[in-house]
Parts: C-alpha cells; structure tokens; sequence
C-alpha cells in the first residue's frame, strides 16, 4: 500500500479533529504530501471512521494512483497550497469560531502575539464556493508570504505545517485565537497588537520551525 504510514496517521488526526470539536459530521478534510504523492482524506466521509485504505493516494495533478474511494472535494484547495508552500501537511476545519471570523472579518485582528506561530495575521481568504478551482486560488493567495494558516469566508479554516500533527495543532491554535477574539469582543472592544509590538516579539526569539522537504 502506498503512504500506509502516512494514510494512517491521517486516520488518526480525523479522529482527533472530531474529538477536539473541529470539524463535524464530513466537513473538514486533512493531506499528507511526500515528493510527487499526496494521500487525502476521502470526499463525504467523516474524518473518524476513515481506515487507512479509505484514503485514495493521488499525484500533483489530482489524478488517483491508487484506492477507490473518491478525493476530498477540496483536492483543488490541497493541490494548490502544496505548489504555493511546500508544506508537507494540510488541515481544512469547519471549526466554530473559525467560521464565526471568517463571516465577519477580512482578518483575525492580532490581539495575542502567538498569531506570530501562524506565520503573522490571519488573512480571510475570498469566498468562493467550496471544491472550485476558483476558491483554491483565493486561500492560496491569503496564505502568501510564509503564512502557515488561513481563514475562508463564510466556510472555515485552513492551516499547513511541519508535519501533519504540527497542522493539526495549528488549527487548534487558529481555533483558540480566534475563540479569544469572539469573546473579548462580547465583553468589549479588544487591544490589537501594534506591528511594532509584533516585531519586539519576533525580535525576542519567537520563530517558525522551517518547513522540511517533502
Ligand atoms: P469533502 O468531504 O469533499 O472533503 O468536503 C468537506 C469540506 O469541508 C468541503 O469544504
Ligand atoms: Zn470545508
């Protein structure tokens, strides 16, 4: 089986993401890149009852080389963050106040310095409509310039990382960020960090583990 390592790990994270309340019923979809394949959760099924031979392995073109169940809709999206960053991994939640932001804003105001551990301030990528060509090349063009996360209106989230268990905990952190954001402005209208005091966090040491090779 080809990427069964990586199939599995997949199917580990799915049921993960349901636990942590990131995702419901078959929203949400996860990937794993290593050089020219990419294994990706499966189009309709809920992230928690996938087994690793549920996962279709496809190549950068999104043609299927090997399984029989159909790619996520949201290949096109996976495909073209793959070519933008090199990552090796990619998280797509429904994750509520991910939603609850990304209806609402253009961005996630920097209101905690830990935004800096996405890459710098969450852009809300355009809507387009969910699976499009057109949709992948907005949430490529918000994640630009080393960004590891994005916001998609009206839809949910997006992040990339280190390894699948580093995007993973990235959209735990979107997730939590933006849950900071929706509640400090229920109770009032919320500090946001200067550049100026971004960069004294940067110059502190705050830095990006380099993405690895794929
Ligand atoms: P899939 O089940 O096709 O992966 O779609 C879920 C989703 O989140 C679409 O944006
Ligand atoms: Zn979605």
């Amino acid at each position: 089986m080809l990427l069964a390592d990586e199939r599995r790990e997949l199917c580990e994270i799915g049921r993960r993401m349901v636990e942590t309340g990131l995702v419901l019923g078959a929203s949400g979809n996860i990937s794993v890149r290593r050089g020219d394949l990419v294994a990706v959760s499966p189009a309709g099924m809920r992230l928690e009852r996938m087994t690793p031979r549920d996962l279709p392995v496809i190549d950068l073109t999104g043609t299927v080389v090997e399984g029989t169940r159909e790619p996520s809709s949201e290949t096109p999206m996976h495909l073209a963050i793959y070519e933008a960053t090199g990552a090796p991994a990619i998280v797509h939640t429904h994750s509520t106040y991910g939603a609850v932001v990304a209806t609402t804003m253009t961005e996630l105001p920097p209101i905690h310095y830990n935004t800096l551990l996405l890459g710098g301030v969450v852009r809300v990528a355009e809507y387009a409509t969910y699976g499009t060509p057109e949709l992948a090349a907005n949430v490529r063009k918000a994640m630009a310039g080393g960004m590891r996360a994005a916001l998609m209106a009206n839809h949910g989230g997006v992040t990339i990382g280190t390894d699948l268990e580093d995007a993973f905990e990235n959209a735990r952190l979107l997730e939590w960020l933006c849950g900071v954001y929706v509640r400090a402005r229920s109770i009032g209208e919320p500090r946001v960090l200067t550049d100026e005091q971004l960069r004294q966090v940067t110059e502190r040491g705050l830095r990006l583990k380099p993405l690895p090779e794929v």
